[in-house]
């Protein structure tokens, strides 16, 4: 079979997927599907919301808020990526706050964020790849006669998992790769528990908030410590169309955690509790006045499966040869951009060489190992601070 008859179906349109699409399809793999739940875009985590307030559309990054880049192989997507006005450096101040503590600049770390929200970032890369939008990829089984995939109801000669969390610990079940199905198993809570063998994910609150008038801060975005935010992000000084002043706020994975209720059905008094102590937390962290506070707009969101407490390092990725089945995802590298889109350029770099006859298991018995990160990610120090992909 020529590189362009092999056909990949790829479940996940997350940075992780897109980048493993696009990597197959200039390793000369050309004929692949990414599957997607995203409605109006593709991108899962890394998306924004435009949202319409008094009339005028307003950028929110409601998940992502920048990324940083330390591994060459994402430099040269960045680079792209660049190329294609998708994204740029972001100068604004970042600082580490803690309440009745002055604001200390978090430094050597360079952000790049998306040019109309972090949006733009699957945006440009699904431009490269065939997605098939607003479609659940409800099952999967492998055919052990005819050594295909079928995905609902259409076959191919690969599979790739490019999410994680419940679904796909449920969508593998009975697909006909066990070792598959065991590394995707999955617990939530805040805090690892020791000695697991299970991939633990995090949850996330995040509220959206739009006021008529600007803060007088002297920083653009914040770690926040000791509170029950983890991280607080100017999108105005992101993105100058915005006339408001929108401000995205993260909990904490403790206050999520205490304030868990199902994703798809958050109940309207959970809504209000969680929006008034997070403005409450907001107006503590940033020294307002909470009286002072009055947004025109606010939105609640919770991240039930927000980010991973442990990864399967090692490989980048996992491949099970003897079925054509591989797994990519941030969680296989670490919880960030960076990491997704790092085991994305893996596990495409696996199946092109499963393609040429190399039949060779990848990450299968790797262990998952406890990771210390932000509640939003992990984001290295850069080194090279003056290392610049966007040259
Ligand atoms: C609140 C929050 C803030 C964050 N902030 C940052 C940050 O500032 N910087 C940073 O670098 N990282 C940040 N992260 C982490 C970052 O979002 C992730 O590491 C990265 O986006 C993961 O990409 P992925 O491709 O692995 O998975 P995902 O983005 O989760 O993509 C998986 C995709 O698969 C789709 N899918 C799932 N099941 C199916 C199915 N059955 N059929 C079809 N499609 C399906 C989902 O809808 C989703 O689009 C943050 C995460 C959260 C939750």
């Amino acid at each position: 079979m020529s590189e362009k008859e092999i056909s990949v179906a790829i479940v996940g349109g997350g940075i992780s997927g897109l980048v493993c699409a696009a990597r197959l399809s200039q390793l000369g793999i050309t004929n692949s599907v990414v599957f997607d739940t995203g409605k109006h875009a593709p991108g899962g985590r890394c998306s924004s919301r435009y949202i319409t307030v008094n009339g005028k559309l307003h950028i929110f990054d409601h998940a992502v808020q920048f990324f940083t880049v330390s591994d060459q192989r994402f430099a040269k997507i960045v680079s792209f990526l660049n190329n294609k006005k998708a994204v740029r450096i972001w100068p604004g101040r970042i600082v580490r706050l803690r309440v009745d503590k002055e604001p200390e600049d978090v430094k050597n770390m360079q952000v790049f964020i998306g040019t109309r929200g972090m949006q733009s970032v699957p945006e440009c890369l699904s431009s490269l790849v065939h997605v098939e939008g607003d479609t659940w990829v409800s099952s999967v089984l492998w055919d052990t006669v005819i050594k295909k995939w079928n995905v609902n109801d259409r076959w191919f000669d690969y599979l790739v998992v490019a999410h994680n969390g419940k679904c796909a610990a449920r969508l593998m079940a009975d697909s006909g790769a066990p070792e598959i199905h065991n590394l995707l198993k999955v617990k939530f809570g805040p805090v690892l528990s020791p000695h697991t063998h299970v991939m633990q994910l995090c949850s996330l609150w995040v509220l959206l908030l739009a006021l008529p008038h600007k803060m007088a801060l002297s920083y653009d975005a914040a770690f926040v410590e000791h509170s029950d935010i983890s991280w607080i992000g100017n999108n105005t000084s992101k993105y100058s169309e915005n006339q408001m002043e929108c401000w995205t706020v993260i909990s904490t994975k403790t206050f999520a955690a205490n304030h868990k209720v199902p994703q798809e059905f958050i109940p309207p008094s959970k809504e209000k509790e969680v929006t008034r102590l997070l403005l409450n937390g907001f107006a503590e962290v940033t020294g307002t006045d909470r009286k002072t506070l009055t947004p025109c707009f606010t939105k609640v969101q919770l991240w039930g499966a927000a980010n991973p407490l442990n990864v399967l390092q090692g490989a980048g990725c996992v491949f099970q040869a003897s079925c054509n089945v591989g797994i990519c995802g941030d969680w296989l590298v670490s919880p960030c951009v960076e990491g997704a889109a790092v085991s994305g350029l893996a596990l495409a770099e696996v199946i092109c060489q499963h393609t040429k006859g190399e039949r060779k298991d990848v990450g299968l018995k790797n262990q998952l190992q406890p990771l210390e990160t932000a509640a939003i990610g992990a984001f290295p120090l850069n080194k090279h601070l003056f290392f610049n992909p966007l040259k």
